[in-house]
């Protein structure tokens, strides 16, 4: 059975603060996917995530240019992929998911066909108010460790 760790997160801040740990547990070609609605909290959970990887410069929603790269302990490769909706074109995804960075992918499933089967997948759920459901679900055994080391 795949194993999933699901936490909830009351405010902006805890979101970060969580995906802040994440990010500092994540090495080099590491992959990451958001999945969730228009406010859950993807950019949110992506900021936070840079922190942890002591990128300086603000993270901003790439929605209209599909990559963003953010210097940090660890280069980040942000991508939000949602006007590839619909299209099967190859921007050239693996020398993201294959170089030395840490790749995290908002709308992942429009580009599910160029996902690494190894790889750490986010669901973020609208609950109400400022409460989110995140829930980690990692492909592979390197992925199932970080977030046992995440929740422990
Ligand atoms: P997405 O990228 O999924 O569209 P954003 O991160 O851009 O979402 O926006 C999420 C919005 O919800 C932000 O305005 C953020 O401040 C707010 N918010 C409220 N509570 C939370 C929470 N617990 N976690 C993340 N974001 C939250
Ligand atoms: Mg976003």
């Amino acid at each position: 059975m795949e194993q999933t760790f699901t936490i909830q997160t009351q405010s902006p801040d805890e979101t970060m603060s969580l995906s802040s740990r994440l990010g500092a547990l994540l090495q080099e070609g590491d992959v990451l996917t958001l999945e969730g609605d228009l406010g859950a909290g993807k950019t949110t959970f992506t900021k936070g995530l840079a922190k942890g990887l002591d990128v300086k410069r603000t993270v901003n929603s790439p929605t209209f240019t599909i990559v963003k790269e953010y210097k940090g302990r660890l280069p980040l490769y942000h991508l939000d992929v949602y006007r590839l909706e619909d299209s099967d074109e190859d921007i050239g995804f693996d020398e993201y998911f294959y170089g030395n960075g840490v790749s995290v992918i908002e709308w992942a499933h429009f580009i599910e066909e160029f996902l690494p089967s190894n790889r750490l997948d986010v669901r973020l759920t609208y609950l109400e108010g400022d409460m989110r459901s995140i829930k980690l679900m990692p492909k592979g055994d390197h992925y199932i460790r970080v977030c046992e080391e995440l929740v422990k």
